[in-house]
């Protein structure tokens, strides 16, 4: 039996919204400007300064799966490309992140939404079973924010679960979830990546070929590679890019002593590549290191449960539903996690939508979820837990909250196919 500490307290109640949007990803983005849009009060809380999430907060640039969503994910392109802020066009979508930031703001305010940063969530306000509001936690103290319509876009699922939403995590067969990464920023490099471009055999990636045969150059026949399809993508600034390679296994997203050990292993293996880099290779001789991402990169955590569950099934066959609210394309990337490599890569998806029933958690009423943890399998989440998915799914949710209000309905008794109307009016595209 753990001691325990009995606390009582009166918390003041700091503000009364509409919607609440509960982290300031890529999903909580979307669901802030929509529900901003459709004239509703809306509160956007954020633990960091800063918007983004994964985009700003992990130096995640790529943004996949972007094209064919329309929208607001299009906008935030369209936004980006304006200033001269983007490093590559097409599929693979990179762009400056200090413009992405300011432009965030910028998007924020023009529709009037409430920017609460450096504020942690720390409970749901519930009344039986609805959430009426959430408590969080920052410099001005504990405070209660209460709304009609709480949406949970931290990418770990804190809100639905703190709610009483059931959620599951990992693999069916021992819940392993994907490693996490810390994401780098070299400077004074000369390497621009092929991403298409696969001249092994086994189907490594460039970088990891180059790699390969700068060890075997150097005599290292034993060394020990901990990714092996690592990338370094080219910034819009010259001569700076971003990596991916270092990949920490076997650590929960929801512990904070191994969030805490994950981050310090993370820098062991972004200092162990930089010396591999500067010493083996020509390409970095000069390259320094600018910046570790501020927060390691997790790609995986809670799955919510909610009124559908999307499966692999429905990627394969490429599933349409009535209340579909955007259509993914992406391959499932399953980044091992008690190996060297990526898996699902060749499972033959086919262009599929993700239905609103996702969106909306069981057990626990007045909440929606959007992002990487909304309701689907293992295998169907490693699709649409890309960048581009998760700013539609926050349109869609910032939309159904919205709707819901004015229709006098809780989100589950919402008709999904009114939202899917809703989006394609504000341009998005679904199918
Ligand atoms: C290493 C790595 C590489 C990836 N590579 C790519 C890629 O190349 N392209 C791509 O498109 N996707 C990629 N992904 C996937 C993608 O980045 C995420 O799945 C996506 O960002 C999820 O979006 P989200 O909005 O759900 O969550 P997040 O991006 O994680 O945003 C959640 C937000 O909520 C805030 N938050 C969380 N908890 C709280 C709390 N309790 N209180 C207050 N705020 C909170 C966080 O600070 C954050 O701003 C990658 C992911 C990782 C980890």
């Amino acid at each position: 039996m753990g001691e325990f500490i009995h606390e009582q307290r009166q918390t003041p109640v700091a503000g009364r919204y509409d919607v609440i949007v509960v982290g300031g990803g890529p999903a909580g983005v979307g669901a802030a400007l929509a529900a901003g849009r459709m004239g509703k009060k809306t509160l956007l809380v954020e633990q960091y300064g800063f918007l983004g999430g994964m985009w700003t907060a992990g130096l995640v640039i790529p943004v996949w799966d972007w094209e064919n969503k329309g929208g607001i994910m299009q906008e935030l392109v369209d936004g980006i490309n304006a200033q001269g802020k983007n490093s590559s066009a097409g599929p693979l979508y990179t762009f400056d992140i200090e413009a992405m930031k300011l432009l965030l703001d910028r998007k924020m305010r023009s529709c009037g939404v409430d920017l609460l940063f450096h504020t942690v969530f720390a409970d749901a306000v519930l009344e039986g079973d609805t959430i009426r509001g959430i408590l969080v936690e920052n410099k001005s103290g504990r405070q209660a924010y209460l709304a009609q319509v709480v949406i949970d876009c931290t990418g770990d699922g804190d809100v639905a679960a703190r709610a009483g939403a059931p959620y599951w995590i990992g693999r069916d067969s021992d819940g392993a979830t994907q490693p996490m990464s810390l994401m780098f920023k070299l400077g004074n490099m000369d390497y621009v990546q092929n991403m298409d471009h696969f001249p092994s055999e086994d189907g490594c990636t460039e970088l990891f070929y180059y790699m390969r045969h700068a060890a075997k150059q150097a005599g290292l026949t034993d060394y020990a590679f901990n990714f092996e399809r690592p990338y370094i993508l080219r910034l819009p600034t010259p001569h700076q890019g971003i990596a991916e390679m270092t990949h920490v296994r076997g650590k929960s997203g929801l512990d904070a002593w191994e969030l805490s050990a994950a981050e310090q292993e993370g820098r062991e293996l972004v200092a162990e590549a930089m010396a591999f880099f500067t010493s083996y290779m020509p390409q970095f001789r000069d390259a320094f290191l600018e910046q570790t991402a501020p927060q390691i990169g997790v790609r995986e955590t809670r799955r919510i449960r909610g009124e559908y569950v999307l499966t692999i099934e429905d990627l394969l066959k490429g599933a349409q539903f009535d209340d579909g609210i955007c259509t993914c394309a992406f391959n499932v990337d399953i980044h091992q996690p008690d190996g060297q490599s990526q898996e699902g890569m060749d499972i033959p998806i086919r262009p599929y939508q993700i239905p609103y029933r996702c969106l909306v958690p069981l057990q626990v009423e007045g909440l929606l979820v959007a992002g990487r943890c909304i309701s689907g399998t293992y295998e169907a989440h490693a699709s649409y837990r890309v960048t581009g998915d998760c700013v539609a799914m926050g349109q869609a949710a910032g939309t159904a909250a919205a709707l819901a209000l004015e229709q006098g309905l809780t989100p589950r008794a919402l008709d999904g196919k009114r939202v899917a109307a809703a989006m394609e009016q504000q341009g998005a595209r679904l199918k």
